[in-house]
């Protein structure tokens, strides 16, 4: 994320963001509609651009389009244009590495010999730029700096030389990061899950059509049923109307994103068989018993702090009410640089209840804090509006240092937490007291262990070796 970013959501836009939904449909009957409702139900993952890469029998055929969903395809659809087949992929973009425009966007097609290969993913590949040269050597044009474009290469590259299995399982060996993707082969699907599992990747069955997508969610709305989780290290192939288990690799240490759980996924699906609202309603449980106030009210920053706020409420028999009213019909992203401007943005965008906040000790909830900036204008709303006290509590540990799988938090200088006290914190954005859920609070919450999880952008040890950052193996014969 740029420290000074010119597009300015007043409520989410300076929380980290996601960066894309994958969907994979291989069915009897038109892909597209499945894809393009799959893509809508992801939309939270990414609303920079879309794209759909659709096998017509003969060819793999690309649409990509910018913004929303729902209206980017729009001409596509009442125009009767859009790509035609029973099996293809989708992507929603949020951009991490690489350009932020239509070429960089999702999916990415390349015709080979093995014929038309596409990719849809969701992750970053740590290891693209040195990829990108070695591939470049040999003669490999570019189109973009993204890292799916290089992922794509190797693939190919590794498919050609190797076979499918094996050229999948040596990509498997040459891709370091996070990925949770889907590969369209002409009319063959494969969908590819890093061996730490990152990334969610949930397989369904819609009818007798098969799905993959990011989220169950996704798969809940086309009405059809979950099957699994596609697992960490796995490669299932989708082929002669069914699917197999191509290829088992995962690591002994998982790190599954736990983000996921505390802001990025829906609160309606099931992610590695957590679901999300449940994890994150046991979160606000834990914040409560770890960090208890006298107060009048518990309110949530809307939409974020909603569940946590709610599990607060719940565990500390504090009443729960919404004292911030969210303008559903304001733009998504306000174009306003300029302190003044952003004090505006955010009061369009959230107003206080006056009748619920005046004279009221209130515990305001947020799944999470990065810069604060946002935190210290809702508090002095609701200070504005009456309140006596504000104590904020934050459903997650404190962020302190990048994320390198795929989530935008690239530097730094952006995270209050680092090196200040919660005192502190509390000082600069003008609350009364503020704490963060604890590390075993969270773990609690999400319901699994640190072997299992990726704490890295909290403890600022990785999963997987990052240049000039420390690995989680490493730390721990450090201190040994
Ligand atoms: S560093 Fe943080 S945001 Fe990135 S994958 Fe790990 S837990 Fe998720």
């Amino acid at each position: 994320m740029a420290s000074q970013p010119q597009n300015f959501d007043p409520i989410t836009g300076l929380k980290p963001s996601e960066n894309c939904a994958v969907v994979g449909y291989y069915g009897t009957s038109g892909a597209f509609d499945k894809l393009y409702v799959s893509l809508r139900t992801l939309q939270h993952r990414g609303q920079e651009a879309s794209g759909v890469a659709i096998f017509d029998g003969r060819r793999v055929n690309l649409l990509k389009v910018d913004g929303y969903v729902f209206e980017g395809f729009r001409p596509y659809i009442e125009s009767g244009q859009v790509p035609q087949g029973n099996t293809g992929i989708g992507h929603n973009r949020y951009s991490t590495a690489g350009q932020k425009n239509l070429t960089g966007a999702g999916p990415f097609l390349i015709s080979t010999s093995n014929g038309d290969m596409a990719l849809a993913h969701n992750g970053e590949i740590v290891n693209h730029n040195a990829l990108r040269e070695e591939l470049k050597e040999k003669g490999v044009p570019f189109l973009t700096k993204t890292d799916t474009e290089v992922m794509l290469n190797i693939i190919a590259r590794e498919m050609k030389l190797k076979g499918t299995r094996a050229g999948l399982r040596s990509s498997m060996d040459i891709l370091k990061g996070s990925y949770s993707a889907i590969l369209l082969v002409q009319g063959k699907m494969y969908a590819l899950r890093d061996p730490m599992g990152f990334r969610p990747l949930i397989l369904g069955k819609v009818g007798n059509d098969y799905i993959v997508a990011s989220e169950s969610s996704a798969i809940d709305v086309l009405g059809g049923t979950i099957i699994r989780d596609v697992d960490p290290g796995e490669v299932i192939e989708f082929m002669d109307g069914t699917y197999t288990s191509l290829i088992k690799n995962p690591s002994p240490r998982l790190s599954h994103c736990m983000f996921e759980w505390v802001y990025f996924a829906r609160p309606d699906s099931i992610i590695d068989k957590q679901e999300v609202y449940d994890a994150r309603l046991k979160m606000g449980m834990e914040l409560a018993k770890e960090f208890p106030v006298t107060a009048d009210i518990v309110i949530p920053v809307p939409d974020s702090g909603r569940t946590q706020a709610l599990g607060y409420a719940l565990q500390s028999g504090i009443e729960y009410s919404e004292g911030l009213f969210k303008n559903r019909y304001s733009e998504r992203t306000f174009i306003m640089p300029g302190e003044n401007n952003r004090d505006t943005a955010i009061k369009i965008k959230l107003n206080p209840i006056k009748s619920v906040v005046e004279g009221k000790r209130i515990v305001l909830v947020d799944d999470s804090i990065v810069r604060g900036t946002t935190m210290k204008r809702i508090v002095g709303i609701l200070r504005n509006a009456g309140a006596t006290e504000v104590h904020v509590r934050i459903g997650a540990p404190p962020i302190i240092s990048p994320c390198y799988f795929g989530i935008d938090m690239k530097t730094r200088d952006q995270f209050i937490a680092l090196n200040k006290s919660m005192e502190e914190v509390a000082q600069i954005i003008g609350a009364d007291s503020v704490a963060y859920l604890s590390m075993n609070g969270l773990m609690k919450g999400i319901g699994m262990t640190e072997r299992e999880l990726c704490l890295g952008c909290l403890t600022a040890r990785y999963p997987i070796k990052v240049e000039g950052e420390l690995e989680v193996r490493q730390a721990t014969l450090d201190q040994a």
